[in-house]
């Protein structure tokens, strides 16, 4: 079983409202063989939501409690993303997954690469909250970008 970011198979659980609807994705999902989860949503958060960015490092430091996430209110909803995280790995553990196609740059999902915490469109190497947790699992994390190539 995979693990796929529910903003993938259509699902409107962004931040904005909608989705990031990927047709190989849903495709998965419609199979049988991935089940969709929105770690943001697992967390508590609300959606609409303002969105957020890792500020001081990436999903590791987050985890290592060394960064927060923030949103550009300047709101702090670190204790949610860690929360939504932990969600998906009990649900990543339950079916069995041993991968996971996540939605990529996101601060919760994105995997390799994200945004730097300016809120300016400057992303950095790294991984968001989920996806490192996964990661650290033994998980096999992969974006829809990689995917949709
Ligand atoms: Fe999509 Fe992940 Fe953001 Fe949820 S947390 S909206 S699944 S990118």
């Amino acid at each position: 079983m995979i693990i796929v970011s529910a903003c993938l198979c259509g699902i409107n659980c962004k931040y904005s409202g909608g989705n990031n609807l990927s047709q190989k994705v849903l495709k998965l999902v419609k199979e049988g063989k991935a089940i969709p989860v929105c770690p943001e949503q697992l967390g508590g958060l609300a959606t609409p939501r303002v969105p957020h960015e890792i500020e001081g490092g990436t999903g590791k430091e987050v985890l290592e409690g060394r960064a927060k996430l923030i949103n550009e209110k300047g709101g702090d909803s670190t204790e949610e993303f860690i929360k939504g995280a932990y969600e998906t790995l009990k649900i990543a553990k339950a079916v069995g997954a041993k991968k996971a196609i996540l939605k990529a740059k996101s601060p919760s999902c994105g995997c390799g690469t994200i945004y730097d915490g300016t809120f300016t469109g400057n992303k950095i190497k790294g991984n968001g909250v989920t996806a490192e947790l996964l990661l650290k699992n033994g998980i096999e994390v992969t974006t829809e970008e990689v995917i949709e190539n």
